[in-house]
């Protein structure tokens, strides 16, 4: 309205002939507001706003290496589940978190950070490789060394080959922790043997994986434990620019009855300080309070910190990314563009037919038509395909074909596909590179097929819900 020079309740009544209820702070859809701005005459031009969150960030290309500093390791402990992952991080926690004048009471805010021989390291406080994948799948590389715990009376387990696994695929460093050394029937040879199989030599046997014998319950070998974790991470030349706006990872997020939005953010470039406008994952806001992991207040968080916060206008997801911005306003410009894309994926994503969702789509009465456009190498092959897909009735829901056509698939049956929300079946035809790469944009499913009869066959199988689902 204020662009048009208009009322805003003008802008409001034509919105709402057009089907649009909004209010005045809501943020329009591109397609409403050129039908606004078309009725006035005026020509919509979109201001394109750079995302940086959807660039690399960790790898900040313009980090000086002059400005490069050492930054404290991070750490993520993995094992077989009762190996004694959350009791090595509890006692590591116990006898080393730093902060321990009057007052200071450990919180769990997903992760912790402790000194030994005056330098620190960070701990992920989430054992378990669901939390490290997760968060790898999310695009974020938040570990620098992986823990993997095997409890020496009980040897190489299924999720310990897992864990190691997932170490492997993220190119991170191994440290092996035998645990539970206290115990009789502690075995650590038969566990460096067993590892010896997954290429985790150790150093005694001319490998080049440390390991170290603990126990998490006596607190037995955490020093020699942290002293290894230092030397790796010495070897790993570990560095990052405080010097700059903070970046880095959400550990884990939820929301506080009392205080609203919380994230521990685990900040990996840059400095963080109370009062930063900052977006994280798809949400915004400006950085209220900052706490550590003893619960005390801090004004600032430089690299490898893992510092909880307030002050966002939602809770972001684990594994998202986060960004300080310099001002305000484009903070929010930002955070909003990013969870109105979210939204807007998530619409298009529930909305689009797909032959492994038909019968559920058809169930939920969410369509009474299945809009189909087929092409084929001949117009008979065309017109066999129609004729047998014409007479499918299953449960009353009919078939539509919206085209056909002799020849590839093109992009403009894409589109079309798109628009009419249709599902594409090729006969003895294949998309081209572009119909290709639009259909996965626009997420359009496409079929193909080489007999007619199975093209059918297919068709009524999902409409039945009988289809295997395609992974
Ligand atoms: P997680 O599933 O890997 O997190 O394993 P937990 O930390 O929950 O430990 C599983 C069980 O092993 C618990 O009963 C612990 O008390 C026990 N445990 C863990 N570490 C040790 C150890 O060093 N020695 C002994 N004897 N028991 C341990």
């Amino acid at each position: 309205a204020e662009k048009l020079k208009k009322d805003t309740s003008e802008i409001i009544k034509k919105l709402m002939s057009l089907g649009v209820m909004a209010t005045k702070n809501e943020e329009l859809e591109k397609t409403s507001i050129e039908l606004i701005a078309n009725d006035y005459g005026v020509t919509v031009e979109e201001e394109e706003i750079v995302d940086q969150l959807d660039i690399e960030l960790y790898e900040d290309p313009d980090d000086d290496p002059d400005k490069l500093e050492e930054r404290a390791p991070v750490v993520t402990i993995m094992g077989h589940v009762d190996h004694g992952k959350t009791t090595l991080l509890d006692g590591i926690r116990k006898t080393k978190v730093t902060d321990t004048e009057a007052g200071g009471i450990t919180q769990h805010i997903g992760a912790y950070q402790v000194e030994e021989n005056g330098k620190k390291v960070t701990f992920l406080d989430t054992p378990g490789h669901a939390a490290f994948t997760t968060m790898r799948a999310r695009g974020a590389q938040a570990t620098d060394i992986t823990i993997l715990v095997v409890a020496a009376d009980d040897g190489v387990m299924p999720q310990t080959v897992e864990a190691l696994n997932h170490a492997k695929a993220a190119e991170v460093p191994i440290i092996v922790a035998v645990n539970k050394m206290d115990k009789e029937n502690a075995n650590p040879d038969r566990v460096m043997q067993e590892l010896t199989e997954y290429q985790l030599v150790p150093e005694a046997w001319g490998g080049e994986t440390i390991f170290v014998n603990v126990s998490a319950v006596k607190g037995d070998g955490i020093d020699e434990l942290l002293e290894m974790i230092l030397l790796v991470a010495e070897v790993e030349e570990l560095k990052a620019n405080p010097a700059k706006r903070a970046q880095g990872t959400v550990v884990e997020a939820e929301l506080d009855k009392g205080r609203g939005p919380v994230a521990t953010l685990l900040v990996q470039g840059g400095t963080m300080n109370v009062g930063d406008p900052v977006v994280v994952g798809n949400t915004y806001g400006r950085v209220r309070a900052m706490t550590n992991e003893v619960g005390r207040r801090v004004k600032n968080a430089g690299p490898s910190t893992p510092v909880e916060i307030t002050g966002l206008n939602g809770v972001p997801e684990a594994g998202d990314q986060f960004l300080v911005f310099a001002d305000e306003k484009k903070a929010k410009q930002i955070g909003e563009g990013r969870a109105n894309r979210a939204k807007e994926a998530e619409r298009k994503q529930t909305s689009r037919v797909s032959l492994d969702d038909l019968f559920h789509q058809i169930q939920e009465g969410e369509i009474k038509e299945i809009n189909i456009i087929i092409k084929a190498d001949v117009q008979g092959s065309v017109e066999a395909v129609r004729g047998s897909l014409e007479k499918i009735d299953v449960a009353g829901v009919k078939v539509n074909i919206i085209h056909t056509g002799v020849g590839a698939i093109t992009e403009s049956d894409v589109i079309l596909a798109s628009a009419s929300n249709a599902i594409v079946i090729g006969f003895n035809v294949r998309p081209g590179a572009n119909a290709k790469r639009t259909a996965e944009v626009e997420d359009v499913d496409i079929r193909l097929h080489r007999v007619i009869y199975n093209a059918i066959e297919e068709i009524e199988a999902a409409m039945k819900g009988l289809l295997d689902p395609e992974y």
